[in-house]
């Protein structure tokens, strides 16, 4: 029996059209999340969070199907061709789409259309923006209290011609919570439409923009005064728009909103693997996160050296790590060498800061010492509590160009020291998600600099003090003095810098703790 939809449709791939959700990235469902880990072509669309392409495979190839400032949009007849192409030539297509794909996503013609062709194809359900955005603008789409039932219609036609297919006199009448879609650009039209059919002008209406986002706005009035307060605002798409008594509870029930970083656009610049932890958290307490790397992780260019050191390990007395980093690479290398990990030997393991511990700690390594200050200047003297570290000989596995003065110290105590490359900091250009380009039109609130290389490499990306110049508001935080000795050589200081020099200090930092 045929265990997946590829062998059940033979030679021709599967398209699966997928809901990506309202736009937080822990809104899409496991089995879109699955799909997306295996897809070997997504099709996305404007309304999809950009940070959610990162769960597929980095060969997959990426078709934007939305809206940019200057290209239009694929037309859906074409969308439909090539969904169908891309399957016929045996790949797995993700469709991704904005909320619910059969929510007014035209998600129904999609799949029609691969009916037609053929074409194997599975629709997995998204959290739709209609209960999502209304419920972190803090507005429940029922309460027993108000109502007992809600529509939902799309406001993209014009109300007043004959030709729509919303009654909306039918609207006016019938109790319950009314939820508008495309309704921003004619929101004048729609609420006099009800409060001609009989609804009361003072019926609360609340509006919420990329609803679940860091970037979500919103708004609220009454039938009689919305259109007005989005002209003077500028309120735009997209949008939801709540009409009914429930928009009231807001009030009580704002709880996204609430958050401390909301409304400030924060940027986190460390590699794309690691930046998920520090974004987590930012999202967690409302912000708007930037993602862009502006680091990656290469392997050492001088690889000799540490073939060289892997081959003799049993001569060392400590091996030093200094960075997350160091110990993820220095141990892909290790592994390519031994199958067991008490190929190690005898060493001790000293390890700079929590985050390195913990990545040696999933190794089931215990460190034997470690800088209480998270420092790597205070390194020599965390071993030399432990031993004197003379006549000793010590591994440093560290980044390929790294802080000088480590090994001078430990040298001076008596050590013999092998500083052994395991990685290279490369520049990372690409902008996978888009943020780079919103960083450079709208500015940020916050950069957060988690190491000396992440400055220097965002620096000659974006130029620093042009950006500062340019966007006044910004402030700059960093994890600890080593970063902020590198802010400071380009004369930005940082804001503020960490106390404890981890992720969770420098939230704390950012939150003015
Ligand atoms: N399939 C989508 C809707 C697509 S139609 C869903 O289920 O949510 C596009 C409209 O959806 C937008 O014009 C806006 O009205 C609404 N929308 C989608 N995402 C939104 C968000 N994050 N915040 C507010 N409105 C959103």
């Amino acid at each position: 029996m045929p265990s997946t939809l590829t062998e059940m449709s033979g030679k021709t791939g599967v398209v699966y059209l997928v809901g990506a959700g309202p736009g937080d990235s822990g809104l899409l469902t496991m089995r879109g999340g699955e799909l997306l880990g295996r897809a070997e072509v997504v099709v996305y669309d404007a309304l999809v969070n950009p940070d959610l392409l990162r769960l597929a495979p980095k060969d997959a190839e990426f078709i934007y199907a939305g809206k940019r400032a200057n290209t239009r949009a694929i037309p859906q007849g074409e969308l439909n061709q090539l969904l169908v192409a891309k399957a016929q030539e045996g790949r797995t297509v993700v469709r991704l789409k904005g909320g619910d794909p059969y929510v007014f996503g035209r998600g129904g013609e999609e799949a029609e259309e691969l009916r037609l062709a053929d074409v194997c194809f599975e629709v997995v359900p998204g959290i739709t923006s209609i209960v999502a955005a209304t419920n972190y603008a803090g507005i429940p789409i029922t309460h027993r209290d108000f109502c007992s039932g809600f529509t939902v219609v799309t406001g993209h036609e014009d109300p007043t011609k004959d030709t729509s297919s919303i009654d909306w006199e039918h609207l006016a009448k019938i109790s319950g919570t009314k939820v508008v879609l495309m309704g921003v650009e004619r929101i004048g039209v729609i609420s006099e439409q009800l409060i001609t059919h009989g609804m009361d002008p003072a019926t609360p209406v609340g509006m919420v923009r990329w609803g679940t986002t860091g970037r979500q706005e919103s708004l609220t009035g009454t039938l009689e005064t919305i259109a007005e307060q989005v002209a003077q605002k500028g309120f735009k798409a997209p949008a939801v728009t709540v009409i009914g008594g429930v928009v009231g509870l807001r009030e009580k029930l704002n709880w996204f909103e609430e958050r401390p970083l909301f409304a400030q656009r924060v940027v986190a610049t460390r590699t794309r693997t690691q930046a998920s932890q520090l974004s987590r958290r930012l999202l967690e307490l409302g912000a708007d996160v930037l993602e862009i790397p502006t680091i990656k992780i290469g392997p050492p260019k001088r690889k000799e050296v540490l073939v060289e050191a892997i081959a003799a390990l049993g001569e060392y007395d400590w091996m030093v790590f200094t960075s997350p980093n160091g110990v993820t690479s220095f141990f892909d290398y290790f592994f390519r060498a031994f199958d067991d990990i008490r190929a190690l030997g005898n060493l001790r393991i000293a390890a700079v800061g929590p985050a390195t511990a913990a990545k040696l700690s999933e190794l089931r390594l215990r460190v034997d010492a470690m800088p209480r200050k998270y420092l790597t200047d205070e390194i020599a003297g965390a071993i030399q509590e432990f031993e004197s570290v003379e006549n000793l000989k010590i591994m440093l596995a560290r980044a390929e160009v790294a802080n000088p003065e480590l090994p001078k110290e430990l040298i001076s105590l008596g050590a013999i020291v092998d500083d052994v490359p395991v990685y290279e900091t490369l520049i990372e250009t690409e902008d996978h998600n888009g943020a780079a380009a919103r960083l450079l039109e709208e500015g940020a609130d916050w950069i957060t600099f988690t190491s000396s290389s992440t400055v220097q490499h965002f620096h000659e990306r974006f130029d620093l003090p042009a950006l500062k110049e340019k966007y006044p508001k910004l402030r700059l935080a960093s994890i600890g003095p080593e970063t902020s000795k590198a802010l400071a050589a380009l004369r930005e200081p940082p804001t503020v810098e960490a106390t404890e020099h981890t992720i969770d200090g420098l939230v704390e930092a950012l939150l003015g703790r």
